[in-house]
């Protein structure tokens, strides 16, 4: 099961996709998630970038619905879907929160490992924590 996931996770590597999608304003709604998948994130002990830039996008069924970006600066921007269900908002910015957390951590980690991290940490908070995205 998690090795089907990891394959479909990195089969959505093309995070361009999802980048160069028109811009869209989230739903308040949506906001508050993504607030909370931080919050969460946080008190989970993930140690997270000073400055995220959040970007959404209208993201088209055949993209991946979040993704993360590190510019030559330094700064990091996490992309994400206004199209999609509030569980699976939830569930992506976790994941995407845990990458931004290992860019700045082992250099030598590998895509796999990244991406079962990613996997194993949205998981643990979703099953943790009562239906906070409802
Ligand atoms: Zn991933």
């Amino acid at each position: 099961m998690l090795d089907e996931m990891i394959l479909s996770a990195l089969s959505d590597a093309d995070v361009d996709g999802l980048v160069d999608a028109p811009p869209s304003v989230p739903l308040p709604a949506q906001v508050r998630i993504v607030r909370g998948a931080v919050t969460r994130a946080q008190v989970a002990g993930l140690q997270l970038p000073r400055e995220v830039i959040f970007r959404w996008r209208d993201g088209r069924p055949e993209q991946p619905t979040g993704a993360c970006v590190t510019f030559e600066d330094g700064t990091h921007a996490l992309y994400l879907s206004v199209n999609q269900q509030p569980e699976e908002l939830a569930r992506v910015a976790l994941h995407e929160l845990q990458h931004l957390a290992d860019r700045q951590g082992d250099p030598s980690l590998s895509d796999l490992e990244r991406e079962r991290r990613a996997i194993r940490f949205a998981n643990r908070v979703m099953n943790a924590a009562g239906a906070w995205w409802a």
